[in-house]
């Protein structure tokens, strides 16, 4: 396993800097010093508690599969290592954009990149998965490119829905005494899209939340990053406009009411996502936001920005902390 270059990613987990905190101040103090600075105190955090790990996952993330730049291989590669870890993780999470793109290709094009997609992971995957959607995983809302109707059985998220045997792109599930949220970031917004739940799928999200006892940890997977610092190095004309404009397609356009949402739920621990092919990690208000950068890197050319290809390797404590490490796996791209 190799780290990133980028020493950014390599923060000490914050449940270990607020474990220091509680040993120094003592946990009374400690909770009244990080209320004062406007933080919650950490969720389930127990001075002199053990730290068990309960699970080690991978999350990997804007695979964009498809014929070309030596891709197959290159999602081959990054699962083997992945499996071949001497701890190997117990499970996969995808985080969307699996295959290059369906949104805008014809339907031929996008058969063959799911063929691709699903035979990779049949051989080479050997623990359980759950994927996640991405818009380039959605087949045809780009209508004049696609030449998709609207009216075929298989259109929009269907398709890969009915590949991966999937009944909704939003879901949950219990594993290893943690919460994991799967959410479908993508609203269609004309032949485009933008990062937005719907509001069935919000209300789903609340209820969901209600429903999980509050001394269990939930981890969230979106494709879009519900809430990033990197979209901002997309910007452009910042200084003649006076304002920043991050596009809604970058990052949630509804993260205001998820967050007010996730103040109610302090067990809401860690948000992985994926599309802008970058790193970073915002810590919010008790909430660590990760953007865990692309196993295709710069969409198997290279690095994109300061992301090498990779995947995200997390360790869930039964406390409720983890530990995030950005992992490469040695691809040299070959388009
Ligand atoms: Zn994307």
């Amino acid at each position: 396993m190799s780290a990133s270059r980028d020493s950014s990613v390599q923060h000490p987990p914050a449940a270990l800097t607020r474990r220091d905190l509680l040993r120094g101040a003592g946990a009374l103090a400690a909770g009244a010093a990080l209320a004062g600075a406007g933080l919650r105190p950490a969720f389930g955090d127990e001075p002199g508690a053990a730290r068990r790990r309960a699970l080690r996952l991978a999350h990997l993330t804007d695979m964009h599969i498809m014929p070309g730049r030596n891709a197959p291989a290159g999602v081959a590669a990054c699962l083997k290592h992945a499996m071949a870890l001497p701890d190997r993780p117990g499970l996969v999470l995808t985080g969307g954009d699996l295959i290059m793109d369906g949104f805008e290709t014809e339907r031929e094009s996008t058969k063959t990149q799911w063929g691709l997609f699903v035979d990779v992971f049949k051989h080479e995957c050997g623990v359980p998965v759950e994927h996640g959607l991405g818009n380039h995983d959605i087949w045809g809302w780009n209508k004049s490119k696609s030449k998709a109707t609207g009216d075929e059985a298989d259109y929009g998220k269907k398709w890969a829905m009915d590949v991966l045997g999937l009944e909704s792109w939003h879901r949950s599930f219990d594993r290893a005494g943690w919460h994991f949220i799967m959410l479908d970031s993508i609203t269609q917004n004309g032949e485009g899209y933008i990062g937005r739940l719907d509001d069935e799928q919000f209300e789903w999200l609340r209820a969901d939340l209600a429903r999980t006892p509050a001394s269990t940890p939930v981890l969230i997977v979106s494709h879009i990053p519900l809430l990033a610092a990197c979209v901002y190095v997309h910007c452009k004309d910042e200084e003649s406009r006076k304002a920043w404009h991050v596009s809604g397609g970058l990052m949630h356009t509804d993260f205001r009411r998820i967050r007010e949402l996730f103040l109610k739920h302090r067990n809401v621990r860690v948000c992985l996502s994926g599309h802008i092919h970058q790193i970073d990690r915002v810590e919010y208000e008790g909430v660590t936001y990760i953007c865990d950068g692309a196993v295709s890197g710069a969409w198997w050319k290279g690095r994109h920005y300061n992301c090498d290809e990779g995947y995200g390797l997390l360790d869930l404590y039964a406390d409720g902390s983890f530990d995030h490490t950005y992992t490469t796996y040695g691809w040299k791209a070959q388009g």
